[in-house]
């Protein structure tokens, strides 16, 4: 058969890849500057600032002395003496790496291919390193905003609801009516501004702990115990895990969740709550109702801040629990769903993934 395989083929194939990708030979397994560059790809040798006459087949330490100097250049070549020494693949992950001309963020993992020979593959994902700590750091001013403009409208609203009380019933009937309007209206917003300081904190707990899920929920209960009591729910728990969590957050979480699954009940129900969670890619927590269900056009909505899909005088509420789980739960970085059948039920998931 022919042979239709030629060294110029293999180059543009490597040269057309979106990584970079270089192959490296060890002359010495004891000795780091014993390692040659042997082919590097395009995009490897832009990375350098450098063409392939001033690379190809000359040592590490003739072509880029700095790397011997830093940490992240020493990390990366003792791991191509490493791989070779094994033969076992190494993913690195994210490495820095500058010298006098580049400075940046690489994704990196190295490989054997044979006998000395090792390959290395990365990727610069400096822009999108910067890009992402940008991102935190106004999400946190977000955050921050939303906390100091709910602080700052609290006292007003006080003074209108405080001011409001000091005039009850000393108004002609009418006056009275709307008077008792103002109040629940106000009464309402104070409600709904607690609750957005209570959103706005959520993450503030930076360390996560190992968190035993049965003890949890038996705390979770205890402080749903009047409305449990109200309402002679029947709670199942069953065998839950130990994860890694925010506990503070994940209390809240089985508590709203909790919480919703008592309150959105057909009158005259017992409500019958089971929670249990199935490990696959991390552990899937399910709470699971006998209740009034959601209809799936409410599929999307759900999860939206002050988002209700009932009247306030049908169950009470502002809206935001579910608000509430969902940024807990992508704290985690995990997901939220549920499934529901109209008037017989619904479970809620949400899965945490393992944190290394
Ligand atoms: P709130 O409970 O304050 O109304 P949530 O954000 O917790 O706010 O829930 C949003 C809406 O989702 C609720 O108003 C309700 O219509 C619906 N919902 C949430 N949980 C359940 C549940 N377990 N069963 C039926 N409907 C639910």
């Amino acid at each position: 058969m022919e042979n239709l395989l030629s060294f110029e083929i293999l180059e543009k194939t490597f040269n057309e890849l979106s990584h970079g990708v270089g192959i490296f030979h060890i002359d010495d397994l004891n000795d780091l500057k014993s390692i040659r560059y042997v082919y590097m790809n395009k995009i490897i040798l832009y990375e350098m600032r450098k063409n392939r006459d001033e690379v190809f087949g000359k040592r590490i330490i003739e072509v880029a002395p700095e790397a011997y100097q830093h940490e992240g250049g020493i990390k990366v070549i003792e791991t191509y003496r490493d791989v070779a020494a094994t033969g076992k693949d190494m993913d690195l992950g994210l490495v820095e790496y500058s010298n006098h001309m580049v400075a940046g963020i690489y994704y990196c993992s190295v490989h054997h291919i044979q006998d000395n020979y090792v390959y290395v593959m990365l990727k610069n994902v400096t822009e999108l390193e910067q890009t992402k700590s940008e991102l935190e750091q106004k999400n946190e001013e977000l955050q921050q905003f939303a906390s100091v403009v709910a602080h700052d409208l609290k006292s007003p609203v006080n003074s209108i609801y405080g001011l409001s009380q000091l005039i009850q019933n000393k108004l002609d009937e009418r006056g009275n009516k709307i008077l008792k309007t103002i109040i629940q209206s106000t009464q309402r917003m104070r409600i709904m501004i607690d609750d957005l300081l209570d959103y706005s904190r959520i993450g503030y707990q930076k360390e996560m702990t190992k968190v035993n899920c049965n003890n949890l929920l038996e705390n979770v209960q205890e402080d749903l115990s009047i409305e449990i009591n109200k309402s002679q729910a029947i709670i199942e728990v069953r065998d839950l895990p130990t994860i890694m969590a925010y506990i503070t957050e994940l209390r809240l979480l089985f508590q709203n969740l909790i919480a919703n699954a008592i309150k959105f009940q057909q009158p005259g129900t017992t409500p019958k709550i089971e929670i249990s969670a199935e490990e696959k890619g991390g552990w899937t927590f399910t709470v699971k109702d006998n209740g009034i269900g959601i209809s799936d056009k409410h599929k999307d909505k759900i999860f939206n801040i002050f988002q209700r899909l009932h009247l306030e005088s049908a169950f009470k509420g502002s809206g935001i629990g579910l608000a509430h789980c969902k940024k807990i739960v992508e704290l985690h970085k995990g997901k939220i769903w549920f499934e529901s059948i109209p008037d017989e039920g619904s479970s809620f998931y949400f899965n945490i993934p393992t944190t290394k």
